[in-house]
C-alpha cells in the first residue's frame, strides 16, 4: 500500500516539473526578440501573427527557399 502511494506522489511531482517546464518555454520564446540565426530584431507584429517565431523575415525565407 505505501508503495503505490509513494508512486503516485512521483507522478504528480514529474507531472508538476513538466508543466513548469512548458511554461518556462513558453515565456522564454515570447520574449526572444532577437533572431536565432543572425540576431536581427524580429518585428513585434511578425511575433503577434507568430507566436514563438524564432526567424526573422530573411531567415525565414531563407530556410523555406533551400528547402
Ligand atoms: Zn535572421
Amino acid at each position: 500500500m505505501d508503495d503505490i502511494d509513494r508512486d503516485s506522489d512521483i507522478y504528480e511531482l514529474m507531472l508538476t516539473i513538466q508543466i513548469e517546464r512548458v511554461r518556462l518555454c513558453v515565456s522564454n520564446e515570447s520574449s526572444s526578440h532577437l533572431c536565432i540565426e543572425c540576431n536581427a530584431p524580429i518585428p513585434a507584429k511578425r511575433r503577434q501573427i507568430l507566436p514563438g517565431v524564432s526567424l526573422c523575415i530573411e531567415c525565414q525565407t531563407l530556410r523555406e527557399v533551400s528547402r
